[in-house]
C-alpha cells in the first residue's frame, strides 16, 4: 500500500530531476556559447584595429624612409654638382636614419624592386651601395675633384637607384593603402557585431535566469509534494500501526475517520462491513455525509458494481453512466471494494461535492485505496481474533461456552451477586440415559441430539444468562440476578423445550435438572455447583426428567424448602 505511493513519488521525482538536470546543462552551455561569441567579436574586433593601426605607422615610417633618402641624395647632389655646402649634419642624420630602418623598412622593399636582370634586387645591399658611392664622392668633392665626383656618381647610376628605391617604396605604399579598406570593413562589421552579440548575450543570460528561476520553482515545488508525499506515507504507516492495536471495529472505524480527515479532508466517507452470513453489508461508520443525508443501512453485494467487478468505481453525482442501484444522486461517490487475503470484506466509500466532483475523486484514488487497503487488513485481523477468541470460549461441537469460561463467569457472577445483594442461580443439565441414546442410535446421532439440547437450553435462555458445556452430555446454565423459584421455573421451561426433542431421532430424549442459588441454598461458587450437582443427584434418583432443586439454607427463607409446581415432579435434594 505504502510502497505503492513511495514507488510513485520517487519515480516522480527521479524524472524531474533528470529533466532539471537536462535544462541546466542546455542553459549552461548557451551561456557560454553565446559568451565565447562576443568575447571573439571583442578580440576580431580589436584586432582589425591594431592592424589598422599598424598599417597606418607602416605607411608613416616609409614615407619618412623616403624623405631621409631625398634628402640625402640632394645634400649629395649640391656638394658635388653645385660645389655648394649644405646642412652635413642633417645628412648624417639621415645617413643615420636609413641606416636604422634597414631591417624594418628597407628590408621590405625588395619585394617592390623592379625586376631587372642586370642590376641588384635586394633593397639592403642596394641602400650600402649608395651610402658607399655618395660617400666616395663627398670624399672626392672634399678633395678638390668634383668633376671625378661627378663621374663616380653617373658610373655608379646613384640617381637610377634612388629613383628605383622611391618606385619600390611608391609601389610598397600603394599596395600598403590597399589594405586599409579591407580591415576598415572588418572593423565596420566588427563594430555592427558586437553589440548585436552583447544585445543576444543579454537575452541569453535574461532567458537563462527565467529559466533558473522557474526550475528553483520547480524545484521548490517537487520539495513541497515529495514533503507532502512523504507526510502521507508516514500517516499512513501511523494507520496501520494504530489498526493493529484496534480492539474491535470501533476502534478500526476511529482510525479510518482520524486518518481519512487528516490525509483526505474535503471528503465525507462511509465504511460498509458484510454481515456474518455474507449476504448483506451494514453500514458501520460514516462522516462528514454530504447535505447530512442519511445512508442505506443495508447494502445488497447485488446492486454494487464496485463488489461485482472488484475494482474501484464511482457513481457520477449526476447519476448517469453506470450508477449502482444504491447510489443517491447530488454527489459524487467513489466505491473502493475492500480486499484481504482474496476475499471482499467490505466497501469503502468516499463523497465529493461540489465543483468537478468525479475529477476530484479520481485524484484522491491512490489514498483512498491505500485506506481502504489499510482497513482491510485491520477487518479481516479482527475477525480472526474474534474467531480465535470465540474458539478459546466455546466448545466446538454445541457452541455452548466451554468449562474455563464457566469457571470465570461464575465467580464473577457470584461476587457481583454478593456485593449487589441480588440472587444468582445454577441450573445442572444431564441427559438422561444418554448412553443408552449412543448405543441405539449411533454417535452421530447422540451428538445432533447433545448439539439441539444445547440450542433448546440457549432458546429459553436471557440474553444476559450463560450457557455453558460441562462435560460430556453435561449443561451448566448460570442466571444471574435470578431467585431459586425463578431457576427452578426456567429449569422447567428447559425441561420441557428438551423432552420436545423426542422423536425427532426415533428416541426418547430428556434430561434432569439440579438447582441452586446463592445465597438461598449456597454460598460461594463452589459450594453452588455442588448444591446444584446434588440436587440433579436427586432428580436422577426420583427418576430422571425432573427438575430438582437444592435444600435451603438456615436462616433463608425461615428454613422452608419450597416445592414448585410444574408438569414433571420438582423434587428436593436433601440436605
Ligand atoms: P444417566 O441418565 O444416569 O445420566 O445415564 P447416562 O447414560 O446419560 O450417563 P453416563 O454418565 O453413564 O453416560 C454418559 C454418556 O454420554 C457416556 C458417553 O458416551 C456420552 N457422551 C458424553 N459426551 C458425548 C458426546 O460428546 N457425544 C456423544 N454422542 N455422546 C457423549
Ligand atoms: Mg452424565
Ligand atoms: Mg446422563
Amino acid at each position: 500500500m505504502n510502497g505503492m505511493i513511495e514507488v510513485a513519488t520517487q519515480a516522480a521525482a527521479t524524472s524531474r530531476g533528470v529533466k532539471l538536470q537536462r535544462s541546466l546543462i542546455l542553459q549552461g552551455g548557451l551561456v557560454l556559447l553565446m559568451m565565447a561569441m562576443v568575447l571573439a567579436g571583442f578580440f576580431f574586433t580589436s584586432a582589425q584595429q591594431q592592424t589598422l593601426i599598424d598599417l597606418r605607422e607602416g605607411g608613416r615610417q616609409m614615407r619618412i624612409t623616403l624623405d631621409n633618402l631625398m634628402e640625402a641624395e640632394a645634400f649629395v647632389l649640391n656638394r658635388v654638382v653645385l660645389d655648394q655646402y649644405g646642412d652635413s649634419g642633417a645628412f648624417s642624420r639621415s645617413i643615420d636614419n636609413l641606416e636604422s630602418r634597414r631591417e624594418s623598412q628597407i628590408a621590405k622593399l625588395t619585394p617592390f624592386l623592379r625586376a631587372d636582370a642586370l642590376r641588384e634586387t635586394d633593397a639592403g645591399k642596394i641602400l650600402s651601395s649608395l651610402h658607399d658611392a655618395w660617400n666616395q664622392a663627398i670624399a672626392l668633392a672634399h678633395g678638390g675633384k668634383r668633376s671625378e665626383a661627378v663621374a663616380l656618381l653617373a658610373a655608379r647610376e646613384t640617381g637610377p637607384t634612388v629613383e628605383r628605391l622611391r618606385q619600390a617604396i611608391d609601389a610598397y605604399l600603394v599596395s600598403w593603402n590597399a589594405q586599409f579598406p579591407i580591415y576598415e570593413h572588418r572593423v565596420e562589421i566588427g563594430k555592427a557585431v558586437v553589440p548585436l552579440l552583447v544585445v543576444l548575450f543579454g537575452g541569453v543570460m535574461l532567458f537563462a535566469f527565467w529559466s533558473a528561476a522557474a526550475d528553483a520553482k520547480g524545484r521548490a515545488l517537487a520539495m513541497t509534494e515529495a514533503t507532502a508525499s512523504r507526510r502521507q506515507v508516514t500517516r499512513l504507516f501511523e494507520m496501520t500501526d494504530m489498526l493493529q492495536s484496534a480492539a474491535d471495529i470501533l476502534d478500526a472505524n476511529a482510525v479510518l475517520k482520524a486518518t481519512a480527515d487528516e490525509l483526505i479532508p474535503g471528503f465525507g466517507g462511509a465504511l460498509y462491513v458484510f454481515n456474518n452470513s455474507r449476504d448483506r453489508l451494514t453500514l458501520s461508520t460514516s462522516w462528514e455525509v454530504p447535505d447530512g443525508r442519511a445512508l442505506p443501512e443495508l447494502i445488497a453485494p447485488t446492486q454494487c458494481w464496485a463488489l461485482k467487478r472488484g475494482k474501484p468505481h464511482t457513481n457520477r453525482a449526476d447519476a448517469k453512466g453506470l450508477c449502482c442501484e444504491h447510489h443517491v444522486s447530488g454527489s459524487a461517490v467513489l466505491e473502493i471494494p475492500m480486499i484481504a487475503r482474496g476475499e471482499i470484506l467490505g466497501l469503502l466509500q468516499i463523497f465529493a461535492t461540489g465543483l468537478a466532483p468525479e475529477a476530484r475523486l479520481d485524484g484522491i484514488l491512490p489514498l483512498g485505496s491505500a485506506l481502504a487497503d489499510g482497513m482491510s487488513l485491520a477487518l479481516a485481523n479482527i475477525a480472526l481474533r474474534e474467531k480465535l477468541r470465540s474458539q478459546a470460549l466455546r466448545d466446538p461441537l454445541t457452541g455452548l461456552y466451554n468449562r474455563r469460561y464457566m469457571e470465570d463467569s461464575l465467580e464473577r457472577f457470584v461476587r457481583l451477586a454478593e456485593r449487589e445483594n441480588r440472587k444468582f442461580s445454577v441450573i445442572m443439565i444431564d441427559l438422561d440415559h444418554f448412553k443408552r441414546l449412543n448405543d441405539e442410535h449411533g454417535h452421530a446421532t447422540g451428538d445432533a441430539v447433545l448439539r439441539e439440547a444445547a440450542a433448546a437450553v440457549v432458546g429459553a435462555l436471557r440474553e444476559t444468562d450463560v450457557a455453558c458445556r460441562y462435560g460430556g452430555e453435561e449443561m451448566i446454565v448460570l442466571l444471574p440476578d435470578c431467585d431459586l423459584d425463578k431457576g427452578a421455573e426456567k429449569a422447567e421451561a428447559i425441561r420441557q423445550r428438551i423432552e420436545a426433542l423426542s422423536g425427532q431421532h426415533g428416541a426418547a430424549v430428556s434430561a434432569s435438572f439440579g438447582v441452586a442459588c446463592s445465597p438461598t441454598t449456597s454460598n460461594g461458587s463452589i459450594d453452588l455447583v455442588r448444591a446444584a450437582d446434588a440436587a440433579l443427584y436427586k432428580a436422577k434418583q426420583a427418576g430422571r426428567n425432573c427438575v430438582a432443586t437444592a435444600p435451603q439454607r438456615s436462616g433463608q427463607n425461615g428454613g422452608k424448602n419450597p416445592v414448585l409446581v410444574s408438569a414433571a415432579p420438582v423434587l428436593q435434594a436433601a440436605e
